[in-house]
Formats: structure tokens, C-alpha cells, sequence
């Protein structure tokens, strides 16, 4: 594997075979963090092609144009972890399951790699654990703040070989939503296998293109993601880096994640492992046929979706969007639902979003106190991958409208 440079892509990212197929084109989007202000409203705005690809000899889905990642992470980036709790809950989780499966101490080091505002290391950190965040945006100040050792550094040849220096090889080094984000990954390897003490451990997690696959989420598809993972292709990526994928597991985060363990050297893989690779075989997801089916039902659901939002503005319903998390931009700028159609998207107090618009869609973020005291008819659920979990707290809060969910199948629910 090669690193990839910055633009149109002719070749596989994992393999180099020359000759992408193009299995779903989303159009040209904008950044999905690129959030506008009052006055970038009034510039124009860049877009980049958005195309899911299928590599016709290892299978790979990735995409064709890769971004400058200057643009895609500005040092401004607007995402905080510790402002959504299902992550909150993931990350302890994490912390409790290391812990037991590899009998941490706290000598023990953990780096976690885009460790954004340390809520990840905040788990290991409460067991006593000693703990490095790396992380390239603002983010790492918040986390030192809060007491998590973060060096404000994008992860390079520099910032892996001081880490070690000062605080010594690590037992784990985690690296959650970064694997598929990163496009130089022969740095990448080098620079976790610099980190890793010779018995460490290498936990990723990535969002799971089972999930992806099965539940139509097509909204996880934006320029941060270049790769879209099965642990097929994976499995292989750490071989050719000298390293071993040992064992994995699905878990819920992000609508769907797979959690991979990997080690320096040659190790053996779980039955588990191999378990998932034959039911990513059986499910179709190397298949070129099954996946431009796959394409279809999703372009059917962007129909029905339209349909629907244009049926309640016709009868002269207002319809809103709650959350306004990043994958909502590709939902949005896919499907055409803007400013025009959408009042406005309410994000949680606190949200850095509050006051913006959404890129290219223009549809301003509000509080999303705003929603109960709006009581506006339809509440568009753009974080729809915790939609039931959404639901409950809207309705306990007391709004009292009718929800659209968009996806897998878009549908009212008025209960
Ligand atoms: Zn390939």
C-alpha cells in the first residue's frame, strides 16, 4: 500500500489495481465540517466529487477524490467526542474491556491517536492507567484542561518518536474513526509500531461496512472517510505492514463499528474473526452485482425521502431537522433538502454548531431548545443512526410533533 495523494484517484488505495468502479455517485459536496457563518453564507463555497468505489480486484469501497486534509481537519474542526453520549458510553466501555482482556496495570501506557478531547483516555485515566492523547485540532486543549496529557500534534515520524521519549512505549494504542481518515497509511503503521511496546496491542475502530451495507447508511460516505472497511481487506493491510489482525468484534457505535485487535509480528486470528470475514463473504459486500443493487435501493430511498418531506410542506406543514452531526450533510446535500425545506436543525447547548449554517444546504443550527418552544409539525431525524434513542428524549422533554425517520426506510412516526 502506497500513500495516496490528494485529488482524483485512478487507483485502489489498498492495492493499486488501476480501474475504479463507480457503485454509488453522491454528486459534489461540500466538507461536511465546513459550516458557514453570517458572512461565509455569502461567498461561494467549495465542492469536491463525492463517489463510493469498488476496487474489481481486492474489493476495497473507497472513494475516487481525496481532499487536502488541511481542509477536511482544520485546526478549527468544529466535532467534540465528549458531546455525545453514546460515544461517552462506547469509550468506558472500551477502557472496561482492555482492561480485563489484556490485564492493564497502571504502569501501563495508552496513547489514543486523534484523541480529540480525551474523552476516550478519561476511561483508562479513572483506573489509574497513564495516558497520551495526540491530536492535531483545538480539541487537545480542551482535553489538557480536563486533565488528559495531549500533545497538540498530527501524528508524524516527530511527534510518535518524542512521545516515546517522554512517556515510553505504550501497552495500547488506540486509534477510534482515524483508521479510515488517514490517507498516508504506510506512515500511519510506521508510527503505531514506533508507539507500541513489542507486546502492545492496536485497537481501531471504523465504522463497519456491514452496517453501512445493511442499514442503507450511505450518510457515513463523506470526504473524511476515504476507505470503508471488511475486515477481508483489513486483515490484509496489517499483514503487508508487518502486523497481525488477531481478533474483532461488531459494536454499536457510529450506527455500527467494527472493533479490530491487531499486534506487531505473527499471530494467529479468533474464530470470531474469521467468522465475520465468511459472513462479510456470504452477505455480498466483494460483489460488484450485489452492491450496485445496493446502490439502487438507496437512490429509491432518497425518492421516497424527498417525497415525503414535499407532501408535509404541501400541506403546509413546517418541518425541522434535529442534530446536526456531520453524515447529516451528505443526507442533505444528496437529497437537495435545504434552507428551503428545513426551518432549521437543533443541536444539543453547547454544540460549536449553534449560530452556523449547514454547508452547502444552508439550513441554520439552533438550540435545540428552540424545538420546544417551536412545537414545529415535523421533526426531520438527521442523527437518525440513534433515532429510537432520540425519540425518548424529544418526547420526555415534551415535544409533541411527528418525526420523520429518513433511512433505512423513510417514514412518519407520530407515537
Ligand atoms: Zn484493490
Amino acid at each position: 500500500m502506497r500513500t495516496i495523494t490528494v485529488g482524483h484517484l485512478e487507483h485502489c488505495q489498498l492495492c493499486d489495481h488501476k480501474g475504479l468502479q463507480t457503485i454509488l455517485p453522491l454528486g459534489h459536496q461540500p466538507v461536511v465540517q465546513e459550516y458557514l457563518t453570517d458572512k461565509t453564507l455569502h461567498e461561494p463555497e467549495t465542492t469536491y466529487p463525492l463517489n463510493l468505489c469498488r476496487c474489481a480486484s481486492c474489493g476495497l469501497l473507497q472513494l475516487d477524490y481525496i481532499v487536502d486534509p488541511k481542509i477536511v481537519f482544520p485546526t478549527n474542526y468544529p466535532y467534540r467526542t465528549g458531546l455525545t453520549n453514546m460515544l461517552i458510553r462506547n469509550f468506558r466501555a472500551l477502557a472496561d474491556i482492555l482492561e480485563k482482556k489484556y490485564k492493564l496495570t497502571p504502569q501501563d501506557l495508552i496513547v489514543d491517536i486523534g484523541s480529540n478531547d480525551g474523552t476516550l483516555l478519561h476511561g483508562f485515566k479513572d483506573k489509574g492507567m497513564r495516558v497520551l492523547g495526540i491530536e492535531p485540532t483545538d480539541a487537545a486543549r480542551v482535553a489538557n484542561k480536563n486533565g488528559v496529557t495531549t500533545l497538540q500534534a498530527y501524528l508524524n515520524k516527530d511527534s510518535a518518536k518524542k512521545a516515546v521519549k517522554k512517556y515510553g512505549l505504550a501497552r495500547i494504542v488506540t486509534a477510534t474513526n482515524v483508521f479510515a481518515h488517514i490517507n498516508d497509511v504506510p506512515a500511519l503503521m510506521a508510527n503505531i509500531k514506533t508507539l507500541l511496546a513489542p507486546d502492545g496491542i492496536f485497537v481501531s475502530e471504523s465504522q463497519y461496512i456491514m452496517d453501512i451495507f445493511k442499514k442503507l447508511e450511505f450518510d457515513t460516505i463523506y470526504h473524511e472517510h476515504l476507505r470503508f472497511y471488511g475486515l477481508k481487506p483489513l486483515a490484509k493491510l496489517f499483514i503487508e505492514h508487518g502486523c497481525s489482525l488477531v481478533d474483532a468484534e461488531r459494536i454499536s457505535a457510529a450506527g455500527g463499528s467494527i472493533r479490530v485487535f491487531a499486534q506487531k509480528g505473527k499471530h494467529p486470528m479468533s474464530a470470531q474473526a474469521k467468522k465475520l470475514i465468511a459472513a462479510e463473504e456470504a452477505a455480498g459486500i466483494y460483489d460488484g452485482a450485489m452492491l450496485r443493487d445496493w446502490a439502487k435501493r438507496i437512490l429509491q430511498a432518497k425518492n421516497d425521502l424527498v417525497a415525503l418531506v414535499l407532501r408535509c410542506k404541501k400541506s403546509g406543514a413546517r418541518v425541522v431537522g434535529v442534530g446536526s452531526p456531520a453524515r447529516a450533510n451528505t443526507l442533505l446535500g444528496y437529497t437537495k433538502i435545504n434552507d428551503q425545506l428545513l426551518d432549521y436543525a437543533c443541536e444539543k447547548s453547547g454544540s460549536p454548531k449553534i449560530g452556523m449554517f449547514t454547508p452547502g444546504t444552508h439550513i441554520p443550527v439552533v438550540d435545540e431548545k428552540h424545538l420546544l418552544s417551536d412545537q414545529p409539525d415535523y421533526a426531520l431525524l438527521l442523527s437518525w443512526h440513534i433515532g429510537e434513542e432520540l425519540m425518548k428524549i424529544l418526547r420526555k422533554q415534551g415535544y409533541r410533533g411527528k418525526f420523520i425517520m429518513p433511512l433505512p426506510r423513510p417514514r412518519i412516526i407520530s407515537k
